[in-house]
C-alpha cells in the first residue's frame, strides 16, 4: 500500500505523490518509512531522499530541514533540496573543488565545519545527479542487433 509523500522547500515544491516507501536521511541515522509507520517528528541530516516507485525511483539531495510522520503521509519541509534532474553537477564540482582547497589551505578551526558542510553537500549532489544521469541511460534503448535477422 502506497504512502503520501510531500517535500518542501521554503521556495518550492520539489515532490507530491504517493510511493511505495521513502528512505530519507534523518539526523539519528537513515531511516526507511512504509504506510502505517507510527507517528514521529525528527530533523534531517544532509543526505538522500529515495522515494521509491514500482515506475523507478525517484532521488532528491537533501541538506538539513524537518519531517513530519503520520502512518498515511510523510511532509519533508527541506531547508534546501534539488531533485536530482535539477542538479547542475558543474555547479556542484565547482563547489566540492573549492571547498577541497579551502580544506587544503589550513583553514582556521571555526571554518572547519562549514568547509566540511559544503564538501557533504556538493559530494552529496554529484551522487544524487549521476543517479539521475545513470536512469536517462538505462532509458536509452540499444540499437546494436538492430538489422541482424534481415
Ligand atoms: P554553491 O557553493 O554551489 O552555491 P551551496 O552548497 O553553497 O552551493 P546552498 O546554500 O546549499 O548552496 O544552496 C543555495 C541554493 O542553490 C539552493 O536553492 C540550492 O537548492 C541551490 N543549489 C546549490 N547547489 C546547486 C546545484 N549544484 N544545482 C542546483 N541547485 C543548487
Amino acid at each position: 500500500m502506497a504512502i503520501q509523500v510531500d517535500v518542501v522547500t521554503p521556495e518550492k515544491m520539489i515532490f507530491s505523490g504517493e510511493v511505495d516507501m521513502v528512505t530519507l536521511p534523518g539526523t539519528n541515522g537513515q531511516m526507511g518509512i512504509l504506510r502505517g509507520h507510527a507517528p514521529l517528528l525528527s530533523t534531517l541530516d544532509i543526505g538522500e531522499i529515495v522515494l521509491h516507485r514500482r515506475e523507478g525511483n525517484e532521488y532528491i539531495a537533501v541538506s538539513g530541514g524537518v519531517v513530519e510522520v503520520r502512518p498515511d503521509k510523510v511532509t519533508i519541509l527541506a531547508d534546501v533540496a534539488e531533485s536530482s534532474a535539477e542538479i547542475d553537477e558543474q555547479r556542484a564540482q565547482a563547489a566540492l573543488e573549492r571547498a577541497r582547497k579551502l580544506l587544503a589551505e589550513n583553514p582556521p578551526p571555526q571554518k572547519v565545519p562549514e568547509i566540511m558542510a559544503s564538501l557533504r553537500r556538493s559530494t552529496l549532489r554529484l551522487k544524487v545527479a549521476r543517479r539521475h544521469a545513470g536512469r536517462r541511460a538505462a532509458a536509452v534503448p540499444h540499437f546494436e542487433d538492430e538489422g541482424e535477422n534481415h
